[in-house]
């Protein structure tokens, strides 16, 4: 049976998550600060730690506000993709304001030497024509949709669904998912918020123990699975979860999985397309 493989994802929003809300304050801001300070470089040091490559979802604004951390990134060997300029939710926006947001983004990026091959969505959510947007760029892979769990799939644009009619299929988007879940998402997970209410503070026991929990049953029934964690160097740069992050690197690592970057599954996936 083909190896199980884990991608290690870490959106660095930074600032951006927080200026997406209505009332940022500076307290909240600082909350971001912490991820650019603290988590991005005890996050490296762990990666280091085991050789690990890993991919990093860096927003526009958070590559021209922390440019020594992003570039920090970069020279570690890690993968860096495209996370929006502003991490203002898609589904919030009009068409032609999510268009120039990602052309922004992507300058940024080109900005540091990056054309990024994978796009994930800021907010977990998608507008009516961001997967046709993400296939315009060209972008070999999104992974931002949840409709599997361990296996990449390629999906649907132009979908037509509504409350009284069956679902009328629409075509397959020409790149690949790679799909993430919430209950792999440090935020939720861990992340406490006021208002709008998170209420976060898991024990990072409870948390490893589903984490490995969905990598044993996957290593267990899925040829080639891929699970793909979604982390954030503001939550998961805390000691006690770099400790936990720590543990589950080992125990993937003891039952024979490869870590990878998702760039580096989208191509094996994709060989005939350039990236
Ligand atoms: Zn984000």
């Amino acid at each position: 049976m083909p190896r199980s493989t884990v991608c290690l994802s870490f959106d660095f929003d930074a600032l951006s998550v927080w200026l997406a809300y209505d009332r940022p304050t500076p307290a909240m801001l600082a909350r971001g600060e912490f991820g650019a300070r603290v988590g991005v470089p005890r996050i490296l040091d762990l990666l280091r730690s085991h050789g690990l490559d890993a991919t990093f979802f860096v927003p526009g604004h958070t590559v021209e506000s922390f440019p020594a951390e992003t570039t920090s990134i970069l020279e570690a060997g890690h993968e860096v993709g495209h996370h929006s300029y502003a991490h203002v939710d898609p589904s919030e926006q009009a068409a032609d304001d999510e268009r120039a947001d990602m052309e922004r983004a992507w300058a940024a990026l080109e900005g540091i030497g990056v054309t990024p091959l994978g796009f994930r969505s800021p907010s977990a959510d998608l507008s009516a024509v961001t997967l046709e947007l993400v296939e315009e760029r060209g972008f070999l892979y999104d992974s931002s949709l949840m409709a599997d769990d361990y296996r990449p799939f390629r999906p649907r644009i132009g979908d037509r669904v509504a409350r009284g009619v069956p679902l009328e299929r629409g075509r397959e988007a020409r790149f690949w998912e790679l799909p993430i879940s919430f209950e792999l998402d440090d935020w939720v997970h861990f992340q406490f918020n006021f208002s709008p209410y998170r209420r976060g503070g898991s024990t990072p026991g409870d948390v490893l123990e589903i984490w490995q929990a969905e990598f044993d049953w996957m290593d267990a029934n899925v040829d080639g699975g891929v699970l793909t964690f979604t982390l954030h160097p503001q939550v998961i740069g805390r000691g006690s979860r770099i400790a936990m992050l720590d543990a589950l690197i080992h125990h993937c690592g003891e039952a024979g999985a490869t870590f990878r970057r998702l760039g580096d599954v989208a191509r094996e996936l994709d060989p005939l397309r350039d990236g």
